[in-house]
């Protein structure tokens, strides 16, 4: 606890895991942190639900933070959770212009796999995948993570030598992962139609500890733990302007009033080339629309994940029976949040090829999210031009599979100034052409 708090702890009443710290601190009122536990849930059944406390606090911002990170989407939230966890760093402030997680984090489909072709690429989505494994218990906060597999469809030559390659290389990389034959996938998603009519299905890349979570839960879990170990989130406050002295950052000017800080972190997937151009570089950034849609709840058809990335179109069942559906980018840079209507109708119809049955479905809901893409498709994490102020995105149509390798490592590059988990994601690269070519992992893919 930094020395801004008082803590006072009070007698345990009965499981430990139910116990209760009290913390004050002088600008703001006492709140009860609780453990989340099956007593708890007992508990509060007992009592009709009343006791329950806010999961963060609100709060107004302080004059100065040792690090600011902008950008309260899932990226940003893990990158101050492992500032405290792992580096003791907690007199941090996570801004965010509209709520917690109503960015990207809030809009993904939510697939998570590490079947990477390129060594630094393996090694982050890899840590993070295991991360997810443990994240539920880590937070205390249920993100529902659900390993159910995740499989690539090979639907063209050029896909099976792709994919069997990748395999190779997770091999190597100790990522557990296999190419899979036609009829194998047929076992695996009965309501798959592999003879389909323009690509037939060839095989599979499977990788089967990939899976879901719940996109909310895990903003929220994060936001949670941050808030516990005395962090500020503080929403509807914009970043206008990031202010420097020199070649130093020395705080941002907010919608709240300016702020200081020793560090910044920019962690705004689509609006990364908005806040670069406040703090004075560029980036190799494109903003695109894309976009999602899913059906009315039906029956439970499918306890696998299915990418189709020659058809251009993924699926997923959710714990509510909705087929979960996402498809691709604009071909146009935007900031719309909505995506052009045809994609919606490409995707469906190119779905329908491969899995006949959603012909019979209604549609619900669609909406769209705006990802950062690079050349190489891989993302950037990343000391910048600016002294003190680092960058993390990039991570275009898949990042929601990185969020806890992804803080894990952008955390250490921000307390000690390199991290194994980012040195190859430098701004760099691009200037001396070390591209992370995975156009095949994540061309169209999530
Ligand atoms: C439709 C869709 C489907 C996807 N499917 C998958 C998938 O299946 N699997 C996968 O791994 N990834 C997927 N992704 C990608 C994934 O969602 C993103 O890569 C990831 O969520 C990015 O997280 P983030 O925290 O970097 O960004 P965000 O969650 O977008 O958070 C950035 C935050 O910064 C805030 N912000 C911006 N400007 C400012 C400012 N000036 N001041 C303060 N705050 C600001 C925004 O309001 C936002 O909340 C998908 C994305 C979309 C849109």
């Amino acid at each position: 606890m930094s020395q801004m708090w008082g803590i006072v702890p009070l007698p345990v009443v009965g499981h430990s895991s139910n116990r209760l710290t009290l913390l004050a601190r002088p600008d703001w009122d006492f709140i009860a942190m609780k453990r989340y536990s099956v007593f708890a849930i007992a508990r509060e059944a007992a009592r009709y639900h009343t006791g329950w406390e806010r999961a963060w606090a609100a709060r107004a911002p302080k004059k100065k933070y040792d690090v600011i990170i902008v950008g309260a989407g899932g990226h940003g939230l893990a990158t101050a959770y492992y500032l405290g966890r792992n580096h003791g760093i907690r007199n941090v402030a996570v801004l965010e212009k509209g709520w917690l997680g109503g960015g990207n984090t809030g809009r993904n489909t939510t697939i998570i796999r590490s079947n990477y072709l390129q060594d630094p690429s393996a090694a982050i989505y890899e840590k993070s995948r295991s991360l997810y494994e443990t994240l539920s218990q880590d937070l205390n906060y249920n993100v529902m993570f659900s390993p159910r597999g995740v499989m690539m469809l090979a639907q063209t030559h050029h896909e099976v030598r792709g994919y069997q390659r990748t395999a190779h290389a997770n091999a190597l990389q100790g990522v557990a992962t296999e190419y899979i034959s036609p009829q194998r996938v047929k076992e695996l998603c009965p309501i798959i139609d592999i003879d389909g009519p323009r690509y037939p299905v060839l095989g599979a890349l499977w990788q089967p500890r990939g899976g879901t979570a719940r996109h909310d839960a895990v903003a929220w879990g994060y936001a949670r733990a941050c808030s516990d170990m005395g962090m500020d989130i503080i929403q509807q406050c914009e970043v206008t302007a990031v202010r420097q002295s020199g070649s130093k950052v020395t705080g941002v000017s907010t919608t709240k009033g300016e702020i200081d800080c020793d560090k910044l972190g920019i962690v705004v997937a689509g609006h990364s080339g908005v806040l670069a151009d406040m703090a004075g570089f560029r980036l190799p950034i494109e903003s695109v629309a894309l976009q999602a849609l899913v059906s009315e709840p039906i029956k439970p058809c499918m306890d696998v994940v299915v990418m189709a990335n020659t058809v251009h179109g993924y699926m997923s069942q959710s714990d509510k029976g909705e087929m979960v559906i996402g498809g691709g980018a604009d071909g146009y840079n935007n900031y719309t949040q909505r995506g052009s209507f045809h994609h919606i109708e490409e995707t469906v119809r190119a779905l329908i090829e491969t899995f006949p049955m959603i012909s019979r479905l209604k549609m619900l809901r669609q909406w769209g999210g705006i990802v950062d893409m690079t050349g190489d498709r891989s993302p950037i994490l990343s000391k910048t031009p600016l002294e003190g102020c680092f960058i993390n995105c990039g991570w275009g149509t898949g990042g929601f599979k990185a969020i806890p390798g992804s803080g894990w490592g952008m955390a250490e590059l921000m307390a000690k100034g390199a991290s194994p988990l980012t040195d190859a994601f430098t701004l760099d690269r691009f200037r001396e052409g070390r591209f992370i070519d995975e156009s095949v992992a994540a061309g169209v893919a999530h």
